[in-house]
């Protein structure tokens, strides 16, 4: 593979933008990791300026001068419009219709793409081949919130609006409790972080077990997959039922798409094994109840994603590689464009202009 351009810009950055830090990684031409940097957003109000200074500090691990960056590509938490990179809403961030791809080519002078972070990981899970190769595949995270990005035959499929992989607000539990989203008893209310920290503190409301849950202060689900491991009777019935219904959401997602692969990530999904062991009981219950589910929802189909991948950041290498080959500056034919993310956003934009027109 050639990893240099003729116009020294041989590489590219890509940033994972979350509520409580921000990670920015530079990688070469050939996709390897030659510097990354992280640095809070803790403080308020939020502009870009740390993901400014991720980004020079990842170019000076890398020992790469800006003038060598050919794009760069941000993944941040919240409903984007990639064409502009205004993120309309990120909540976590505080931000409401945010030019944060002009403000980041402003500061810096090199171009930047912008897309929604759980879409951007499941591009980067395509890009550095990290799901066991698959061409159709989906990352869901599950932390605060509930989402998907979805991968189908070697595409970001956004859907219709930039909205697809919603699968948070799929109803759970119609019994359940009133969503932010106006619905009640969205996947989201029931097994996000917040969701699980509720249900274990109604449990010990409505309930006498003893628990060692009842001598923490502050309950999150955290303590509460901590006590899971510990063999905590109360903990442990939480996080079964939570895993009951991520296996379900899973399950229709893979019948939905039929996907080779899905990876689970973000923060509750951290805890590891404690959360995956009743995930994927549930899963082969389903998988040994019917023929047709098995078909579908092979027994590696659902796997936890290594907490060390960059998903976003890679994800935002490769949307910056796809912007790259755009800019005029660095338009040269010896460009790499690997097959995957680069040449689907191309043509999906395409299609979306041509859409657009008609
Ligand atoms: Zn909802």
């Amino acid at each position: 593979m050639r990893t240099k351009t003729s116009d020294g810009r041989t590489f590219l950055a890509g940033v994972d933008v979350g509520g409580t830090k921000v990670a920015a990684i530079v990688a070469d031409r050939g996709g390897r990791q030659v510097g990354r940097a992280v640095r809070s957003m803790a403080a308020r109000p939020i502009g870009v300026e740390p993901i400014v200074d991720a980004i020079r500090a990842a170019l000076k691990a890398a020992g790469v001068h800006i003038s060598q960056l050919g794009a760069i590509g941000v993944g941040v938490p919240g409903r984007v419009d990639p064409e502009s990179g205004v993120v309309q809403l990120a909540t976590n961030l505080d931000w409401d219709d945010v030019a944060v791809g002009s403000l980041l080519e402003t500061a810096l002078g090199v171009t930047c793409r912008v897309e929604n972070d759980v879409h951007l990981a499941a591009a980067g899970l395509l890009d550095q081949a990290a799901a066991g190769g698959a061409r159709s595949l989906a990352y869901v995270a599950i932390g605060t919130g509930i989402g998907a990005g979805i991968v189908i035959n070697g595409r970001l499929y956004r859907g219709a609006r930039g909205m697809a992989g919603e699968i948070g607000h799929v109803i759970a539990d119609p019994e359940g409790v009133l969503c932010r989203c106006g619905q009640t008893g969205c996947l989201e209310t029931f097994a996000a972080g917040p969701a699980i920290a509720r249900r274990a503190a109604e449990a010990l409301t409505h309930g006498s077990a003893p628990s060692a849950l009842r001598a923490v202060p502050t309950l999150s689900a955290k303590a509460v997959y901590d006590a899971a491991r510990a063999g905590d009777s109360v903990a442990l019935e939480v996080t079964q039922e939570t895993g009951v219904a991520v296996a379900r959401a899973l399950a229709g997602l893979l019948l939905t798409c039929d996907l080779e692969r899905v990876l689970v990530g973000g923060g509750v999904a951290a805890a590891g094994v404690v959360f995956m062991a009743p995930v994927l009981a549930e899963l082969d219950r389903l998988r040994d109840a019917s023929s047709l589910v098995a078909e579908v929802l092979s027994p590696d189909a659902v796997q936890l994603l290594p907490a060390k991948f960059d998903a976003v950041a890679w994800g935002g290498v490769a949307l910056a590689r796809r912007s790259a080959a755009d800019n005029a500056a660095f338009g040269h034919p010896d460009v790499e464009i690997r097959d995957g993310i680069g040449e689907e956003v191309a043509r999906l934009e395409e299609v979306v202009a041509r859409e657009t027109l008609a």
